[in-house]
């Protein structure tokens, strides 16, 4: 399976990322990808960068040496509401927006029932495109309760490359894929690159979904014409003007 997109990757503007926009679209293109979505993390998280960064967004063009620049932000999931960390007058200028737990900016010791609360809640964010890094091991939900609504409320669901590189979290990586098989849930494979040469990498994710057999239909970045109408119908252009 070849991807034509890497919709999750950070740059310097959150400092634990080593890369700047330009590298990024540099390794980008150099890998041949069509598309690439910058990501950085929504304001909650202490590094992040301000919310300005997240409203001029516009002086980027939307394609630079050949590559669409999706621009986007990881929103931190804040509680077990599902409260997210950008209001929905910065969402809807975006182009595509992740929502994803992190330990820093979400509630202490929460159970699995909070965070399949917090998921139900996200389901309930019209702005919201995607489910981060779900797979992570300290934020186990109810998997068989969450991904068939993640379907219905046409949430993507994200295998997450740099998730999968842990042991215990490949294991929930795997049954949350296996789930969207049996349900049909789109899925989009992601790198979460922090350093430009992670960029279009996505070695163990392929590996785990070509063990459980999974269609490649299904995953969305897998075609560009699958992925492009799937964000026109989002109102998002594939040659903005
Ligand atoms: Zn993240
Ligand atoms: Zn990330």
């Amino acid at each position: 399976m070849k991807l034509m997109a890497d919709t999750h990757t950070h740059t310097i503007a959150s400092s634990h990322a080593y890369s700047t926009l330009l590298e990024n679209i540099r390794q980008a293109a150099q890998v041949g990808l069509e598309c690439l979505g910058m990501t950085d993390h929504a304001p909650a998280q202490p590094d992040s960068p301000h919310l300005w960064h997240f409203v001029n967004l516009s002086v980027i063009p939307p394609v630079v040496e050949g590559v669409r620049i999706l621009k986007g932000a990881e929103c931190n999931i804040l509680d077990e509401t599902g409260r997210i960390d950008l209001e929905p007058e910065v969402l809807r200028q975006l182009e595509w927006r992740i929502a994803s737990i992190h330990a820093p900016c979400y509630k202490k010791d929460a159970t699995l029932e909070d965070n399949t609360n917090a998921y139900l809640g996200v389901c309930d964010n019209p702005y919201i495109d995607v489910i981060g890094h779900s797979g992570r091991g300290s934020f186990r939900y109810d998997y068989e309760k969450l991904i068939p609504l993640f379907g219905e409320r046409g949430k993507l669901v994200e295998i997450n490359e740099s998730t999968l590189k842990s042991s215990y979290s490949r294991k929930n990586c795997t049954e949350i894929a296996a789930l969207c098989k049996k349900h049909r849930v789109p899925v989009v494979v992601d790198s979460d690159a922090h350093f430009a040469l992670s960029i279009g990498r996505f070695p163990a994710a392929l590996e785990m979904l070509e063990e459980i057999g999974f269609p490649e239909e299904l995953v969305i970045n897998a075609d560009s014409d699958r992925f492009w109408s799937y964000l026109e119908q989002k109102g998002i252009q594939k040659n903005p003007d």
